[in-house]
């Protein structure tokens, strides 16, 4: 019999030294790889910041274990995907038994599997404890639900994590959800002063890096004059506690708001430090309840930000598991148009796209309205085949990991999945962003003109989206309110607004 020689996988969104891979490490005969892969950085176009982040923050995690005398292979910028690397250390080194997290992303979780019966080794792929639920938790929450909704999903959480329950057993606050005093837009003067997030300055790690991203994928999208993000465990602690210091008093009243020139708003910028693991979700909620008591924060803010983690975060990723590989190929409405090729320039006319856009590549973040209601309604009033639009919310945001991406814009933002965890499709007309934002002010467009040459392609593409799919939003009760409005449109000007429509449609690259 073979002796047994373990090795520990650490992809680049795990790391973390409380890891469960690491967890029965034997110092004296196991060993730890990790891997840089350079078609991991292309299979789609990936903004430089997001490669940067990456490979900073693994660089760092690995001069981490190194330190602490872990026998390391830290293979830089291989040709081979991480699997085919993997395979060559596992036949060159007569792996016996391999051991990993689960991989964030469904494709990468098959592949392993599948190299470990090909090559005949033990594989032990252990849960990731950086969620509280785990797959075969929602797998049976899930099992016996007519309807998959978040907020039955997140009560359950709150009950069994004892979050915000008082010593009755009942919510905090007596009730649930506190959206109604939430989600306002700034003031109409503007958002006034908003405590900076804390930024990072490269260190002689993350130096090398960028200059290495900027000559090696100079093609690439985005920019990396302005990287600040955290690249470490402690600069992610740090960054949680300034947060919730600063930032999270306003995070829950601003969270929906918009305004030009303000890229982070009250938001947390946690996401990334989250999802490469550098932070676990139970200590920023342990911080945001100590801060909530020592500060006497409004029990609103920290309900709005807890539910975030507590909820949808743990609820796509359930999704995620659940319905893949169909969730990567669902289309509901069938939609077949091409991204217009501004998305990866911010050139357009449309004031709030361009802000979206344009903040995003300068730093690979936009908060989740952004997200949402402005690129995501617009693809999906432009009818942009799904794909498409998933393959750019990859690319673009230095948070975006599979597990969390594909959930949020294929089911969330584009309803591709034909609303399995969504009660209607999330469009809204450019009033909606009139109200959260002051984009329409220097916008050329008018976000109340359905059609015409002033009209907000936005409004004229709502309309259209309704007028299209009128039947069947009538016949559902929780869409009927949404066509209701159409009924105040005389007929003639819903013929105009469908005229105009299918000229935006067949130009959607000069808007
Ligand atoms: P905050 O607004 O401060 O929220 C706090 C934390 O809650 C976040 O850091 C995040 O971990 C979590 N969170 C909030 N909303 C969600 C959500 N809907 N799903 C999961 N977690 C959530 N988030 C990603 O982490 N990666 C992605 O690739 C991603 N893609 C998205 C695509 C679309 C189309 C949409 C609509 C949302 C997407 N989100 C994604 C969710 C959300 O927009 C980001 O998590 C958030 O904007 C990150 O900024 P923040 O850390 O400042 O979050
Ligand atoms: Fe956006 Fe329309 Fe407002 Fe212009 S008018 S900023 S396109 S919503």
């Amino acid at each position: 019999m073979k002796p047994t020689k373990k090795l520990v996988l650490i992809l680049g969104d795990q790391l973390d030294l409380q890891s469960a891979a690491l967890r029965d490490f034997d110092f004296k005969n196991d060993k730890v790889l990790m891997v840089e892969s350079v078609p991991e950085a292309q299979y789609v176009w990936s903004h430089k910041a997001k490669i940067a982040l990456f490979l900073s923050a693994m660089r760092h995690f690995a001069s981490k274990l190194k330190e602490l005398h872990y026998s390391l292979t830290y293979i830089q910028q291989s040709p081979l995907s991480i699997v085919a690397t993997l395979k060559e250390k596992i036949v060159r080194d007569q792996i016996t038994d391999l051991i990993c997290i689960e991989p964030g992303e469904w494709r990468l979780k098959q592949q392993i599997e599948e190299l470990a019966k090909e090559l005949s080794i033990s594989l032990e792929m252990r849960s990731d404890d950086h969620f509280y639920c785990t797959h075969q938790e929602f797998a049976q929450w899930a099992a016996d639900k007519k309807e998959l909704r978040l907020e039955y999903f997140y009560r359950l959480m709150r009950k069994t994590h004892h979050i915000l329950i008082d010593a009755d057993g009942n919510p905090e606050g007596g009730q649930w959800n506190f959206d109604q005093d939430n989600r306002k837009p700034y003031p109409k003067k503007g958002p006034g002063l908003i405590d900076a997030p804390v930024l990072f300055e490269p260190d002689a790690i993350t130096k090398e890096v960028l200059q290495f991203v900027n000559e090696t994928y100079a093609t690439h999208p985005g920019s990396l004059n302005d990287f600040r993000w955290p690249v470490s465990r402690e600069q992610a602690l740090e960054a949680l506690h300034y947060f919730v210091e600063y930032r999270l008093r306003n995070f829950g009243v601003f969270q929906d708001a918009m305004w030009t020139d303000t890229p982070f708003g009250w938001h947390s910028i946690l996401s990334s430090s989250l999802n490469l693991k550098l932070l676990n979700p139970r200590e920023v909620i342990d911080a945001v309840l100590d801060a909530w008591k020592k500060y006497s924060l409004d029990l609103s803010t920290v309900e709005g930000f807890i539910r975030q983690i507590l909820g949808w975060r743990e609820f796509v990723r359930g999704m995620y598991y659940l319905d893949m590989p169909k969730m990567a190929e669902d289309n509901y409405y069938g939609h077949q148009r091409k991204l217009p090729a501004w998305y990866w320039s911010g050139k357009t006319h449309m004031a709030c796209m361009k802000d979206a856009i344009g903040q995003t590549l300068q730093y690979g973040y936009a908060h989740h309205i952004q997200r949402l209601m402005v690129t995501g309604n617009f693809a999906l009033l432009a009818e942009i085949l799904p794909s498409e639009v998933c393959d750019w919310y990859l690319a673009i945001y230095v948070d975006a990991i599979e597990w969390v991406e594909l959930p949020n814009t294929a089911g969330m933002a584009l309803f591709a999945n034909g609303g399995r965890f969504t009660s209607k499709p999330y469009i809204a007309s450019g009033a909606y962003i009139k109200r959260m934002s002051n984009y329409c002010g220097d916008c050329q467009y008018k976000p109340d003109v359905r059609f015409g040459d002033a009209a907000c392609p936005i409004t004229t593409l709502y309309w259209n989206f309704l007028i299209k799919h009128r039947e069947q939003f009538e016949a559902s009760p929780r869409t009927r309110l949404m066509t209701a409005n159409l009924r105040r449109i005389s007929l003639e000007d819903q013929d105009a607004i469908v005229e105009h429509a299918k000229h935006l449609l067949t130009h959607l690259d000069d808007l």
